[in-house]
């Protein structure tokens, strides 16, 4: 699904629209029931440009449309800490769907055996004349998910499947021409098509309706009903629930609102301030596309009261950062390797750099917080009991990790594990091209060091120069001694 697109020189908003478009299974639309809209990436159903585009097409057709959305036990990571998450998601689902005209069918399956049973999808697509469905590079442990499936299902049911891009804010494949080597490299490309990337969702609403039979089983998700949904399901259950970060809309748009009224205005000081809390904390809401990144760059630029400077820096993590995430996994396909994602000069410098501070742990250690590291200790206790780490935090985390491990390349292959295991926000592009970044990824070398050679270095001790460490300490519970 990676590819670039022509571009004319005039950016318009057609060019971006078309841009967004991604062919997964490329046959002429047929007379069929219904327009399909299979909800996979953005949980959400409203400032949705996939759902958008259904509707439209759904209405130029003059049929309904049926959305379709699952949570399948086989995904890799599938434990009650995700399902419940995307489960609070869906709560309202139903009743904004039904505003917008469409109807919608939730399927979550206990077992395997379920889904082999159910074959949901597929008889769903059978019928219709068209699907249309979110569009999310192939990254991690989901890429078969979000790029094969799609085109094996067009296949099976001879229909056409239109994937649209709403996933960063520019769509992507107008910014994966290359392998951008840092940020500065693709800053301009993207404030270039930034603003008339910033589309806003027209909310158009279905005009045929009508009741479509058909045998998928549907689940009704409510707030209360949440635990035993999960409890009935063949996932994880060691991997519990995070109470404080629901995936409901209505948390993640408090959560946008605390941002513009309270945090904004000091991001650019706070955001790494590990004894506040100054981010916006909405990177489990983003990655699972329960608010769209349009919208929150939409009001974070229009934000009244704050500086031009506060409103760059948040704009430059969530929109330029981001993109450049998204543009390593599309270009590298071996991100999750040490040998893909890490760079070949900062391969070399760890292979030479003096081994003498290393302290070799096991990944029960690492995963249970019982390493040497105290200050380490609290990050990954952050990322059990939490499910994110605070920002700073998590580079920390990524950094001194290089040297409890007997190699770089396990150290990478753990970071790896545990944040796909135990992240809210995890299994993302943010995911494999941060922890590379603390191998070197977008980064250039500096004076060489023990452990690091020459990558940039990070110790726990100047961290708590900087910083009020013990203050970060206390809100996980933990304590810390006085010298690190
Ligand atoms: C080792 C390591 C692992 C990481 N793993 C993840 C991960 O699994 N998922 C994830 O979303 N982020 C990850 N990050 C990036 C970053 O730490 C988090 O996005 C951030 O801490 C989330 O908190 P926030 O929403 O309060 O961030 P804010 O500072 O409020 O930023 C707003 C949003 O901008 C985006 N953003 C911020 N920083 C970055 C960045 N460096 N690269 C790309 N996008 C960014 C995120 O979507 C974030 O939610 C990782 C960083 C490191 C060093």
């Amino acid at each position: 699904m990676t590819r670039s697109k022509r571009e004319p020189a005039v950016i318009t908003p057609e060019t971006i629209a078309h841009a967004r478009v991604h062919l997964a299974h490329d046959v002429a639309v047929r007379a069929g029931e219904y327009v399909l809209y299979w909800l996979r990436a953005y949980r959400r159903a409203e400032d949705n440009l996939a759902l958008d585009h259904a509707i439209v097409r759904a209405n130029s057709l003059g049929i309904p449309l049926l959305v379709v959305e699952s949570l399948d036990v086989r995904y890799p990571y599938a434990s009650d800490r995700m399902h419940a998450f995307v489960l609070e998601s869906a709560v309202d689902r139903a009743a904004v769907l039904a505003l917008r005209g469409a109807q919608y069918c939730f399927y979550l399956p206990r077992t395997r055996e379920e889904i082999t049973r159910d074959r949901p999808l597929d008889l769903l697509a059978q019928r219709a004349a068209l699907v249309v469905s979110d569009w999310y590079p192939a990254c991690g442990p989901m890429a078969k998910f979000w790029d094969e499936t799609p085109r094996a299902l067009g296949q099976r049911a001879g229909v056409r499947v239109e994937l649209i891009d709403d996933a960063v804010v520019v769509p992507m494949a107008l910014l994966c021409e290359k392998h951008e080597h840092a940020a500065r490299t693709i800053r301009p490309k993207v404030q270039r098509r930034l603003e008339v990337s910033l589309t806003e969702s027209q909310s158009p609403t279905v005009t045929q309706r009508g009741v479509i039979a058909h045998e998928v089983p549907h689940t009704a998700v409510t707030r209360e009903g949440i635990d035993a949904l999960i409890a009935a399901c063949a996932i994880d259950h060691t991997v519990p629930r995070v109470r404080a970060t629901e995936g409901s809309r209505e948390q993640a748009r408090a959560r946008l609102q605390r941002l513009l009224t309270q945090r904004l205005g000091h991001y650019s000081a706070r955001r790494n301030d590990m004894g506040v809390e100054g981010s916006s904390a909405l990177s489990a809401h983003l990655h699972f596309g329960v608010l769209s990144v349009r919208e929150v760059a939409r009001a974070v630029r229009g934000a009244e009261g704050v500086t031009r400077e506060e409103r760059d820096a948040f704009v430059e993590e969530l929109v330029v950062r981001r993109s450049l995430a998204f543009n390593h996994v599309m270009t590298e396909p071996r991100h999750t390797e040490y040998d893909g994602g890490v760079p070949a000069w900062a391969r070399e410098t760890l292979a030479t750099a003096s081994k003498d501070s290393r302290t070799a742990h096991t990944f029960a250690q690492w995963e249970q917080s019982l390493t040497s590291s105290p200050l380490w200790n609290c990050a990954q206790r952050e990322l059990v009991r939490d499910g994110v780490i605070q920002p700073y935090a998590r580079m920390l985390w990524g950094k001194l990790a290089i040297a409890m491990a007997e190699s770089p390349a396990q150290a990478f292959a753990w970071l790896i594990a545990l944040n796909d295991k135990w992240a809210l926000d995890g299994r993302d592009p943010n995911t494999y091209t941060n922890i590379a970044w603390c191998f070197g990824l977008h980064d250039h070398p500096y004076p060489t060091q023990k452990v690091f050679g020459s990558l940039r270095s990070m110790t726990a001790a100047a961290a708590a120069r900087k910083w009020d460490v013990q203050a970060y300490a206390a809100r996980l519970g933990m304590s810390l001694p006085r010298k690190l």
